[in-house]
């Protein structure tokens, strides 16, 4: 038996190892980068072979890489360190957290099982992509009690995300997982990273990430990646060298580097988050706070007044759709980051429309919080509004007449 397995690592110590083991006999420090979009060889019989081999199985090639859209090296180490961290076999990335969705879709569908079983909410985009049936396929939206009887014959996924986008809202994933059986529990583990949960100790087969919030950490890189068994990586890795939606090499660069530091920035970032939820929730211009069980960095909250307002009053806070970066940002799902889900639907996923969503970054608690103050009295609702009348934001209010 190996006496240095993955398993008996923390997760703070794979975070900074995970994807680097074999840098020293290298001679090297930080992770190459290696932006080559193809390799020369003289041995094309060899290359034959290894594309053969690559179409017959989408297991990653061995030997030297041919073209950077079925592999690279770079990319291949950020998806090897993911998988330790959600305790997978292994991760395939993609350019985006949609291209990782699109292509896990693409794998069922072109299985014949078109049918999707989802509970929102889920990220906008996300709520899109299946209700728009873009990809040819089909979604039925239930609560998490009516999964079992919602699957069909041709169901190739059941699909929920925990804690969600922007609510907060949590499922219980074991639970989830077992109404549905042998349909594989995609978990959209974005906003809890595997510091906080890995859903496949849960059941779930395959586990989501916009790898553009926590896991790069610093607003500058955009990427996707699912963490799964091997075969169905494989499936994920034939389509993504099919439809091209791969990772550039910088992001995976990025992303390796982001995951160092992602055990440390999610543990300061809820620590702030936590402070800055008991603050809000005995706040009387706050008429509700939504903050999972689990805890995190992200907070979502209902003003009395007006949230445009408060968006505009931040001066600190990044007035700005995303999340988990190092700044704390702050936005209004229902103009930005769930606009695209029509008001209906988001009203049935509990979005209402006084709700902002915050992802609290490694600034100062008190700094946030005299922001947040300031934000929050110039949206006009430093008393609270009576319910039977609409909230009057304070510039509205005229002045008095000077006498
Ligand atoms: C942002 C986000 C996505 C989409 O990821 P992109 O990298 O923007 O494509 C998916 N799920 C959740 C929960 C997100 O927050």
């Amino acid at each position: 038996m190996e006496t240095t397995t993955a398993a008996t690592r923390s997760l703070a110590t794979e975070a900074v190892h995970a994807g680097r083991e074999d840098l020293a006999a290298l001679g090297l420090h930080a992770a190459p980068l290696d932006l080559s979009t193809t390799y020369p060889s003289h041995d094309s019989r060899a290359e034959a072979a290894r594309i053969d081999e690559f179409a017959a199985t989408g297991a990653r090639p061995d030997g030297p890489p041919v073209y950077s859209r079925l592999d690279n090296p770079t990319v291949a180490r950020f998806e090897d360190a993911l998988a330790r961290l959600e305790g997978t076999e292994a991760a395939v990335a993609f350019a985006s957290g949609m291209a990782a969705l699109t292509a896990t879709l693409l794998v069922r569908a072109s299985a014949g099982l078109r049918h999707v079983v989802a509970v929102r909410p889920l990220y906008g985009c996300s709520d899109h992509l299946l209700t728009s049936g873009l990809l040819g396929t089909e979604v039925t939206w239930v609560d998490p009690g009516e999964i079992a009887e919602a699957i069909r014959p041709d169901t190739g996924l059941v699909m929920v995300e925990s804690p969600a986008n922007p609510t907060l809202a949590e499922q219980d994933l074991a639970a989830v997982a077992e109404a549905a059986g042998s349909v594989p529990l995609l978990v959209d583990n974005t906003f809890a990273t595997p510091v906080l949960q890995r859903p496949c100790e849960s059941g779930a087969r395959l586990v989501l990430h916009s790898a553009t919030k926590y896991l790069g950490g610093h607003g500058d890189v955009l990427g996707g990646v699912i963490a799964c068994d091997e075969e169905t990586a494989r499936q994920l890795r034939q389509i993504r060298f099919a439809t091209g939606g791969v990772l550039h090499p910088l992001a995976g660069y990025l992303l390796l580097r982001g995951l160092s530091t992602l055990p440390v920035r999610v543990r300061a970032q809820s620590a702030t988050a936590a402070e800055l939820v008991r603050r809000l929730a005995e706040d009387p211009r706050v008429t509700r706070v939504h903050y999972p069980r689990i805890g995190g960095a992200m907070v979502a909250f209902e003003v009395a007044g007006d949230p445009h307002e408060v968006i505009s009053g931040v001066r600190l806070i990044t007035p700005a759709v995303s999340l988990g970066s190092v700044d704390t940002l702050i936005q209004h799902p229902g103009s930005i980051s769930h606009r695209i889900v029509p008001e209906d639907d988001r009203r049935s996923g509990g979005i209402d429309e006084k709700l902002l969503r915050m992802s609290v970054g490694l600034e100062d608690v008190e700094d946030l919080w005299r922001d947040l103050d300031a934000a929050l009295s110039g949206a006009g609702s430093a008393v609270p509004a009576p319910a039977d009348r609409p909230a009057v934001p304070a510039h509205a209010v005229p002045e008095p007449a000077m006498p």
